[in-house]
């Protein structure tokens, strides 16, 4: 019976692969891509020559049976996205999900995500947190669903390009307040890297006046609303202080 590995690539910088995912690239006997440019470009770099078969979100459905058949037959497959870790806001759920319920062997091999790159290094609170993708594109869509996301108690971890970066900070003073913290991670690993940190609309403004600001991929946190209540608290509290203080 095959294996089907399912392959975490860098983010950005080439030096983050794992030894471990050099050595799967380069002996499986088959790699399924989201972008076979992409990845051919990834592979001619560390020296890999292993075919590759496009597999992305518009033929998800029709090529899963081959490569579960492929599978069935003994063979060894990788599934890798443009960046990252596959099915982390990239294709591949269909392929493992059909995997897992034909009991063939699926196998992990963890490196690179921008959620947790993001997440370790924002200096938010991390404990709890709620990976949620990227926000839809419409404004009215995203406010609601901004709003049904007001309530989540741990730290929220949004994908966002460069393109509507600035109308997401703008939604999120809007729906969530000026109170939490937000943090803006840019090209993680890259030359570029930048740690932006403050309220939303501050955020919004530093971007829409400074255009650099708003080039490559951007990971947006936003601090939880538990977190917001122990400030909120300790609020309360320094205002019963003074009017202890101030009472009779
Ligand atoms: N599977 C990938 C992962 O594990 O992170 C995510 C793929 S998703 C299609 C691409 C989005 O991830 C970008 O639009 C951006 O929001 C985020 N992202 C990916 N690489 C990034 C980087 N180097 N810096 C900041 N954000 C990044």
């Amino acid at each position: 019976q095959g294996i089907l590995y399912v392959v975490a690539t860098p983010i950005g910088n080439l030096a983050d692969i794992t030894e471990r995912a050099r050595k799967v690239l380069s002996e499986v006997d088959l790699i399924a891509a989201e972008d076979t440019r992409q990845t051919r470009r990834l592979l001619t770099h560390y020296g890999i020559s292993t075919k590759t078969i496009a597999y992305h979100d518009h033929n998800e459905t029709r090529l899963a049976p081959r490569l579960l058949a492929a599978l069935d037959q003994g063979h060894q497959i990788a599934l890798v996205s443009d960046a990252g870790t596959p099915l982390i806001s990239d294709p591949g759920l269909t392929l493992v999900a059909a995997a897992r319920e034909r009991g063939l062997t699926v196998i992990p091999v963890p490196g690179p995500s921008a959620v947790i790159c993001a997440l370790s290094a924002a200096g938010l609170p991390s404990d709890r947190f709620l990976f949620v993708g990227f926000p839809p594109r419409l404004s009215g869509q995203r406010e609601r669903w901004l709003a049904e996301l007001g309530s989540e108690r741990g730290t929220l971890v949004l994908y966002e390009s460069g393109h509507r970066v600035v109308e997401t900070l703008q939604a999120l003073a809007r729906v969530m307040g000026e109170t939490r913290r937000v943090v803006i991670a840019r090209e993680l690993t890259k030359r570029f890297e930048t740690f932006l940190s403050g309220p939303a609309s501050v955020l919004a403004t530093r971007l829409a006046t400074d255009p650099e600001q708003r080039l490559g991929e951007f990971v947006i946190l936003v601090e939880g609303s538990r977190a917001q209540g122990e400030v909120d608290r300790g609020e309360q509290e320094r205002v019963l202080r003074i009017l202890c203080d101030t009472l009779p």
